[in-house]
């Protein structure tokens, strides 16, 4: 047995043997053309299959996000500029298969460049290019494999048109060579509840075949287990997925302290069962690869969709987040040299007031014809003026429930001030997390100063949380660190009144929260606000809360 250790990307267990995904195609040696014309039409016939392919995945994913991500690829291979410039290189001698990749591997370095949200597409990109490439060659489409019975898929990082076509019943879990906890394969795992370690290095060299077991929360990998731990992970998984499918109603602590598990969403889509609300829902993929903003009808039939499916429920709409990992073509936002730190998110407003006026002017007409209870928040806010000025626009546009997401350390050390003009607030702890550590999120290297654990994120969390007390208005988190079931033990602690994810994560959190008591809560934050580092506040967290529920030491009851 061989023991790997990666990052873990999405809980849950899983086991079986392992087959990594069907390589890319071979570049055959460079032959030149006799007919360039055909050699063009090739290219023609490839990107329209190709397009076809990944269409059809797109119209069958099963996660509007995964259709997103297909549709954007779709549109990079249509770009007709792709196509002309490799009319150019096929009149300079090449084929078309070297025609595409020449001009692919243009594309590549411009992203690459750019950094960031562009740098983290390279991958789509490359997939476009062995897809097209297979094409030419008439190979077939590389990519998920399909041994015809469940396996663990294990790959050196996935495309977003290899995560979405993966069925939870054959792909019983999925480890990455490469690739970071905030990247598509990670966030998309997440969403089709499909057990994840990502960054595990030495996963490519177990062969195919060889049985394998992965824990999606701690990120440990083991190779050559035997077939009994296969049938045990699995059947472990199965009975905790049946019970977490019968655990339902509102999030509490045992002794019944209340603490809404709402769900983050892209599109009504994303509503899947019973859900107490919406604690985040994301309109950035209303305004994704546009060259016009939305018009008014459009957005409001959008909203109006999400407010319908939870009539009664609260659902709290951020406005734009545009910029940064997020860049909207229809902004025509300058290049920065660091876009993190620049125009993104509330700070578009400054240049582009309208946008958010037409937002705020849909969601109010959507929220009247419908019986939501529709709250709304901006992403970004840094200062008092800002979410004083949002507030007072909200209210004008008839929304009175207007708060702000706190992003920005320097909006977390002033909640009490934001407070005396926001109804509420939300803390995006994967913004909190880059800001804070002034590491990017994009960036797998960083990951251990991205912990949700690290004690200074903790700390600001807290000060957030106590001014919401101390204003009796609530405060939710709703970054990824709320769907961890032991760190929604900590936010509960701290004072959070409510946690938002991704609806899968749901059950694993209500049922963490229905085992402890609000004091055992309060006592958990404790342990890991001392902690000098993630590892103590994780170790010191688990320590209490063992201690506390086996009575072995102190009891708080
Ligand atoms: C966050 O930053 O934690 C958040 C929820 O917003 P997003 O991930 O969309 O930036
Ligand atoms: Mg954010």
């Amino acid at each position: 047995m061989r023991e790997l250790r990666g990052i873990g990307a999405s809980p849950g267990g899983a086991a079986g043997p392992v087959y990594r995904l069907a390589p890319p195609p071979a570049l055959p040696p460079l032959v030149e053309p006799v007919d360039p014309e055909a050699e063009k039409t090739a290219v023609r016939a490839a990107v329209l299959a190709v397009a076809a392919d990944l269409t059809r995945r797109a119209d069958t994913a099963l996660e509007a996000t995964a259709a997103e991500v297909l549709r954007a690829q779709v549109m990079m291979a249509q770009d007709e500029t792709l196509i002309d410039a490799a009319d150019i290189a096929i009149d300079g001698g090449a084929d078309a298969p070297h025609a595409i990749t020449d001009v692919l591997a243009g594309h590549r370095a411009v992203f690459e460049a750019a950094g960031g949200y562009l740098a983290e597409r390279v991958s789509d990109l490359d997939d476009l290019r062995d897809r097209l490439v297979a094409a030419c060659l008439g190979q077939p489409m590389p990519g998920v494999p399909d041994p015809g019975h469940p396996y663990l898929l294990i790959a050196r990082d996935l495309a977003p048109a290899d995560t979405a076509g993966l069925e939870p019943a054959m792909v019983l879990g999925l480890v990455t060579a490469e690739g970071g906890p905030t990247s598509h394969t990670a966030i998309l795992a997440r969403t089709l509840g499909i057990p994840a370690v990502v960054r595990c290095a030495g996963i490519l060299d177990v062969a195919d075949g060889a049985l394998a077991s992965l824990d999606g929360a701690s990120g440990v990998v083991v190779a050559g287990v035997s077939a009994e731990t296969v049938t045990t992970v699995n059947a472990d998984r199965l009975a905790e997925i049946e019970r977490r499918a019968r655990s339902h109603g509102p999030g509490r602590t045992a002794d019944g302290h209340p603490v809404a598990l709402l769900a983050n969403i892209g599109s009504a889509r994303d509503i899947t069962g019973e859900v107490e609300g919406v604690g985040l829902f994301r309109t950035e993929l209303l305004y994704l690869d546009r060259v016009d903003p939305p018009s008014h009808e459009e957005q409001v039939a959008a909203y109006r969709d999400v407010f319908a499916a939870l009539p009664g429920r609260k659902v709290v709409v951020r406005t734009l987040d545009a910029g940064a990992d997020k860049p909207l073509p229809f902004l025509r936002l300058a290049d920065e040299p660091n876009p993190a730190l620049g125009v993104r998110g509330l700070r578009v407003a400054r240049q582009a007031p309208s946008v958010l006026t037409a937002q705020l002017a849909a969601i109010a007409a959507a929220a009247a014809a419908t019986d939501a209870d529709v709250w709304v928040m901006a992403p970004m806010v840094a200062t008092v003026a800002e979410a004083a000025a949002f507030t007072e626009s909200c209210r004008e546009h008839g929304l009175p429930t207007a708060g702000v997401m706190i992003e920005v350390p320097a909006a977390a050390l002033r909640a009490s001030q934001l407070m005396c003009h926001a109804d509420f607030l939300s803390v995006g702890t994967n913004d909190l997390s880059q800001y804070t550590f002034a590491a990017d999120r994009m960036c797998g290297d960083l990951a251990d100063l991205l912990d949700p654990w690290q004690p200074a994120l903790i700390a600001l969390l807290a000060s957030c949380a106590a001014a919401g007390v101390e204003a009796g208005k609530p405060v939710g988190v709703c970054g990824e660190s709320a769907a961890d079931p032991s760190f929604a033990l900590v936010l509960a602690g701290l004072g959070i009144t409510s946690l938002s994810m991704a609806p899968r994560s749901i059950p694993a959190v209500r049922e963490s929260l229905a085992a402890h008591t609000v004091n055992e809560c309060r006592q958990i934050a404790e342990a890991a606000l001392a902690a000098p580092s993630p590892e103590a506040a994780r170790a010191a967290a688990a320590g209490a809360s063992r201690q506390l529920r086996f009575g072995d030491g102190v009891s708080v009851r």
